[in-house]
């Protein structure tokens, strides 16, 4: 460490992303992206775009919010564009979890980095014994709420009305859905937006518009929520979406048809792999998400995981007292997924 660091960074605890292999032939179910690529009209948009990497980006996001309002079904004034999700996550700390932030023990670890780097006390509101979030106990704390829903690693999804009445049980209380995994199978909460001030919903481009690598999220809030998220960013970073990002958000946006049916598709695979799984006696929650969140009997999450490594195949491990007997694998293709099943099997049967 330099004697230049701030005190306050001393101790930081950063966010370890997965694995991003550089070696070939890796099956890499491991961060939940998606296993499709955008259409070929996403490509042209950028390829286009790259003729004026000359000039800034709008700072503003212009077009891309006018069309995703229009999408959505709420005014541009009503989203924030960010660099990935994570940005907004960012912004929407600093301005308001510096009183307080309540999430449950088992979800997204970045709310922590970002409790710890903000200096937000934090109270963690354990999930239910099923997994599920625990909706009460957030009705009753006092603290801005983050829940991510559908839930990671577990995939489960809190019904909306549950988010409604959390949200609408405290109106001098924030609240902020994270839904980075609500395109395939769960409920949104951004209609919530123009009737409840006190909610913040965050989205991305990452998974179900296959779009990871451009870094393209957005926040949807009601409009002074929205205004001082703005302010932040340009307190922070002006130009936060680059201008190929911006072209291949506008672009996916008129494909909305291939997307759905690809999350509609990888939904259907990810149901079909859960109910093998299950058939051979492996514990696999409801996910509504692009991954499962698998228990293998006989064989510890870390286990699992370092064997189907051994076999080049990435899952995600996280090594807490509520999550160690289980992984999350990402849906990938359907040849991935047989591979995976596969391979759990036989290590499975190795430690019989
Ligand atoms: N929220 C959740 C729950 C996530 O799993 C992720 C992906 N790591 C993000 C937000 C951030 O995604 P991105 O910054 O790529 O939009």
């Amino acid at each position: 460490m330099s004697r230049f660091l701030h005190p306050s960074l001393r101790s930081l605890t950063p966010y370890v992303p997965g694995e991003q292999p550089k070696a070939a032939g890796l099956i890499k179910l491991n961060t939940n992206e998606a296993p499709f690529s955008p259409p070929p009209a996403v490509r042209e948009a950028v390829t286009s775009a790259a003729g004026r990497l000359r000039l800034y980006p709008d700072p503003e996001s212009t077009a891309l919010r006018e069309a995703l309002g229009e999408k959505l079904g709420v005014p541009r004034e009503s989203l924030l564009m960010t660099n990935g999700s994570d940005e907004l996550l960012y912004y929407a700390f600093l301005a308001y979890a510096r009183n307080g932030v309540a999430f449950p023990d088992v979800t997204y670890g970045f709310y922590q980095v970002l409790a710890d780097l903000l200096d937000c006390p934090t109270r963690i509101l354990p999930l239910r014994q099923d997994l599920t979030v625990d909706a009460d106990a957030f009705c009753a704390a006092p603290e801005m709420a983050v829940i991510t829903n559908p839930n990671a690693p577990t995939g489960l999804s809190l019904p909306l009305r549950q988010i409604e009445r959390i949200v609408r049980s405290a109106p001098d209380r924030l609240v902020l859905i994270d839904e980075a995994y609500v395109d395939f199978g769960g409920e949104s909460a951004v209609g919530l937006t123009q009737s409840c001030d006190n909610l913040i919903v965050a989205r991305t481009f990452s998974k179900s518009r296959a779009l990871a690598g451009g870094r393209l999220g957005f926040g949807v809030a009601n409009e002074a929520v929205i205004r001082e998220l703005t302010a932040i960013k340009n307190a922070i970073n002006p130009y936060n979406v680059n201008a190929l990002t911006q072209a291949a958000g506008l672009a996916c946006l008129a494909e909305d048809a291939y997307f759905t049916e690809a999350c509609a598709a990888l939904a259907a695979l990810r149901d079909k792999t859960a109910d093998t799984l299950r058939a051979m006696g492996c514990a696999v929650t409801e996910s509504k998400a692009n991954f499962l969140f698998v228990e293998a009997p006989g064989v510890p999450g870390e286990t699992l995981f370092r064997r189907l490594r051994e076999q080049n195949i990435l899952t995600r491990y996280f090594n807490q007292p509520r999550t160690k007997d289980r992984i999350r694998v990402t849906v990938g293709t359907p040849e991935q997924m047989d591979l995976f099943i596969k391979e759990v099997g036989r290590i499975m049967e190795v430690a019989k």
